[in-house]
């Protein structure tokens, strides 16, 4: 097995628990081929463990093993089942949810989710995308969970990162490629082949139903997508809105509401443009969901970010009726939830409202947090009541 040497600093970090080695801790990986599984030593040939390497990301190293991998197939069969049985220990109220979250299932570059009877992959590394990968993957997925279908979800933009060529997204197995879906009881149009991500934002699944146990009166849900804070809300609210900018996501939230036997209104608008209109003329809600997209995709534009996020929680909470309820989320890994939680204070105190924290949440469970891994913990929900 080819060896990668990395430096002391690069060795701490992988005996801290972490299990990436940056491209600047290599001291050598010469020659070594792209998505080549090696053996990993410090810089005194003290050996680390086993990992998947890439030569395009700056992440050079994702650790597999702390000890050698003989068998690289049956590794990462193994891993899909202890996910697959981590999930069915602490999953429930859902047919949707995710089975694996790349490093936080020790499969690093690997996600896949399940959508009732279909599953969704996305392949993120170029070890991910070898042969010998996907054929291991493809076949434990369909012993373990027998899904009537396999999708692979392309992004264009990580497999250019990685240098990989290029790829559409596709069926994988099977022929099927819609079905429903359902989470908390609502249920969910699902085109395996459509939308944002792998198709709807799992990651908020509990957050829906938290937000639902305090939700009432008229509810506005910015960034709606497919309406999953929206059509939650329905069940308390007597009006609710959905905003978001695209128009093909309205058009899936409305055949939700049908699905569902729910009225939603749904608005096609710049959020930010139609906060500040509502705002100034005065319009009020008894509950507000902010889920924006991340803003803060690297520490580079953090500033801006928080603007951002700084911006839309002053017009929600402008527009809240006293007693009334924000949601507010970041998917922004690069914003820590003491940010987050700073920028909603500042937003509170310049419009003079007392805000009380009720709930403080991150991602569903079936996205797993290691702790040793913080990048794994990126999301945040802030449920507050402002008086
Ligand atoms: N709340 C959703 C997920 C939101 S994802 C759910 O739970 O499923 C972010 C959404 O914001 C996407 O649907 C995207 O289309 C929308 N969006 C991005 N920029 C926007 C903008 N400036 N104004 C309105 N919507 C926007």
């Amino acid at each position: 097995m080819p060896v990668v040497k990395v430096s002391r600093r690069g060795a701490n970090r992988l005996k801290d628990g972490h299990v990436w080695v940056y491209r600047s801790d290599i001291v050598d990986a010469n020659g070594i081929a792209p998505g080549a599984l090696v053996a990993v030593t410090d810089d005194r040939d003290k050996p680390l463990g086993t990992a998947l390497y890439s030569s395009a990301s700056q992440i050079a190293i994702r650790m597999l093993s702390t000890g050698a991998v003989h068998d690289l197939s049956a590794l990462l069969r193994k891993r899909i089942q202890e996910a697959v049985a981590y999930r069915k220990r602490i999953v429930h109220d859902t047919d949707a949810y995710r089975i694996v979250f790349s490093e936080a299932d020790f499969l690093p570059g690997l996600i896949v989710d399940c959508y009732n009877d279909l599953l969704s992959l996305q392949v993120l590394t170029q070890a991910m995308d070898t042969e010998v990968v996907r054929q291991a993957v493809l076949a434990e997925l369909a012993q373990s969970l027998k899904p009537q279908s396999v999708i692979e979800r392309v992004d264009p933009r990580v497999r250019e990162l990685e240098q990989l060529p290029e790829r559409s997204s596709s069926l994988l197995q099977g022929e099927k490629t819609s079905t429903v879906f359902t989470m908390n009881g609502v249920r969910f149009q699902h085109d395996a082949l459509e939308g944002q991500k792998t198709g709807a934002f799992l990651d908020q699944r509990e957050n829906y139903a938290a937000a639902a146990q305090y939700a009432r009166g008229e509810a506005l849900d910015v960034f709606c997508y497919h309406g999953g804070f929206a059509l939650h809300l329905a069940q308390q609210c007597s009006k609710v809105t959905g905003v978001d900018s695209s128009r093909p996501a309205l058009e899936v939230a409305d055949r939700n509401a049908e699905l569902n036997g729910r009225a939603v209104e749904w608005i096609e608008a710049n959020a930010f443009d139609l906060l500040r209109d509502y705002a100034s003329a005065g319009q009020q809600y008894d509950t507000i969901v902010l889920d924006p997209p991340a803003f803060a995709k690297s520490k580079s534009n953090l500033e801006t970010a928080l603007r951002g996020y700084k911006e839309l929680n002053l017009r929600a909470l402008r527009m809240l009726r006293p007693g009334g309820i924000l949601v507010t989320c970041s998917c922004s890994y690069h914003v820590s939830s003491t940010d987050f939680l700073q920028i909603v204070t500042q937003a509170a105190q310049d419009t003079h409202r007392t805000v009380r924290l009720l709930e403080s949440r991150g991602q569903a469970k079936d996205h797993p947090i290691l702790l040793a891994v913080p990048e794994t913990a990126y999301f945040k929900c802030l449920i507050m009541s402002a008086s």
